[in-house]
């Protein structure tokens, strides 16, 4: 019995093993992996991604995958951060098998942050830094992150932190150093010497003496007196306390013997009128007993009368032109026509006629081109033949621009003398901007030591280059 029971446990055995044996030995056993990494991981922007596909085994044996079907699905958005899958699918034997790889799309690459300072200086007075501060953030995901910035503001550095969306973080420092107080400011307003004519006025204008910061400090001394009733040098002396004293030469002279040592002739000249302002400016020309020149026009006949004051007051008469229309440029008759009228209208307020004269627009002119072309050239050589001289200029007020303002003809007036020392200077006697600013120019002339002067047939001509 014993025995039966053996063989029959020994048939089992037998034929299991043999089951076992065939499904090892002839039964499919498929494996389906992935060639390279499982998963991998690259950087946004990143497009050089190399799929490497997989394999497929049976019994532990490759079977060339490119026999079979193999799909592959599954988009990367290589511009884009986040998780994505390539799934495979292999058709083999009529069965079907799958597997997918993980890609990660991620940033690691931390932003930028610029500051354009390499360091702060506070200044003493604004406690604010002495140059604008600008700083920004660009990361190569999320673009211009500056509002994403963290400034912290220690003692003596700032601190700047931006971390931008995938935690990618960057951290500037700059130094902040605290300026010193800047130095008081003590100086002359105005010019060191100053010139004043006998009996003038002299302005004591004083001396500008601040802290650092520009506000106004006490315990200025002014010593000393200028008699202007006296012809004499008179210094004028500024102390404080702890500074170096300042002194101020004021030197009164005698217009009827002497001419102050300054080193400009200034020729104020005045075309256009005379017109509503001459009488204005005729007074303040006077009060300084300064003379002057005008280039006389017809074209307010209310005030033609005007010319024999000028002349009278001893400022030099010149031809401008009775219509001060631009078509007396047609021919040279033409302009010859307006020029004999307008100096008989002078001999009729003088007694004589003149010699010197400004065309209309300055030698320089092109306006005159629409009209005749050559006709400046022509022109200019056909008066100074026939003994007359003809004046341009070399400082201009700016007073003809469209709508000058008094400082501008201030300004442009005092700077333009800087590169001349024979100055021809160009303004309009029926401009009120040009009546209101003459005062300012001539005192500060007369401090200067400028001498005034009419222009007569031996003045600088101070000629242009003509365009015509
Ligand atoms: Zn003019």
């Amino acid at each position: 019995m014993v025995k039966k029971i053996i063989i029959f446990l020994l048939i089992i055995l037998i034929l299991t093993v043999s089951v076992a044996g065939y499904y090892l030995v002839f039964k499919d056993n498929i494996e389906i992996g992935l060639n390279g990494e499982l998963e991998y991981t690259l950087n946004v922007g990143d497009t050089n991604f190399k799929d490497d596909g997989i394999y497929l085994k049976n019994n532990k044996k490759i079977i060339e995958n490119n026999k079979y079907y193999v799909k592959r699905d599954g988009n990367i958005d290589f511009n884009k951060i986040g998780n994505y899958y390539i799934n495979y699918t292999v058709t083999y034997r009529n069965k079907i098998y799958s597997i997918s790889r993980k890609v990660n799309v991620i940033d690691n690459i931390p932003p930028t942050l610029d500051i354009n300072l390499e360091e702060i200086n506070i200044d003493y007075c604004s406690k604010k830094s002495t140059k604008e501060l600008i700083y920004t953030a660009n990361d190569n995901y999320d673009g211009d992150i500056t509002d994403k910035i963290e400034l912290i503001k220690e003692n003596n550095k700032y601190i700047f932190k931006v971390e931008d969306s995938s935690h990618n973080t960057i951290e500037k420092e700059i130094n902040v150093n605290y300026l010193d107080k800047p130095k008081n400011v003590f100086k002359i307003n105005g010019n060191n010497k100053i010139y004043v004519p006998l009996n003038g006025i002299y302005n004591e204008n004083g001396v500008k003496y601040t802290d650092g910061c520009g506000n106004k400090l006490d315990g200025v001394n002014i010593r000393g007196v200028v008699n202007t009733k006296e012809v004499g040098t008179y210094k004028i002396t500024y102390e404080v306390n702890g500074e170096k004293n300042l002194i101020r030469e004021v030197s009164v002279y005698d217009p009827s013997v002497s001419k102050p040592t300054g080193s400009k002739v200034i020729y104020l000249t005045f075309d256009d009128g005379p017109g509503y302002y001459t009488n204005k400016i005729l007074g303040i020309l006077d009060k300084y007993n300064v003379k002057a020149t005008f280039f006389v026009t017809h074209q307010f006949p209310t005030y033609i009368h005007l010319i024999k004051d000028e002349y009278d007051k001893g400022h030099s008469i010149a031809v401008h032109t009775y219509t001060h229309k631009y078509n007396i440029y047609t021919s040279v008759d033409t302009y010859l026509d307006d020029f004999n009228k307008m100096n008989d209208v002078i001999k009729t307020y003088t007694g004589s006629y003149t010699k010197l004269l400004r065309f209309p627009g300055g030698s320089s002119n092109t306006v005159s081109k629409s009209y005749n072309k050559g006709i400046m050239t022509e022109l200019a050589k056909r008066m100074t033949d026939d003994g007359y001289i003809y004046f341009d200029w070399n400082v201009s007020s700016g007073d003809a621009s469209a709508n000058p303002t008094t400082n501008k003809i201030i300004n442009n007036t005092i700077n333009g003398v800087k590169n001349c020392t024979h100055c021809v200077i160009l303004m309009h006697d029926i401009k009120s901007q040009t009546a209101n600013a003459l005062e300012t120019i001539i005192t500060s002339f007369i401090e200067s030591g400028y001498t005034f002067a009419p222009l007569n047939e031996t003045s600088p001509t101070a000629h242009h280059s003509i365009n015509n």
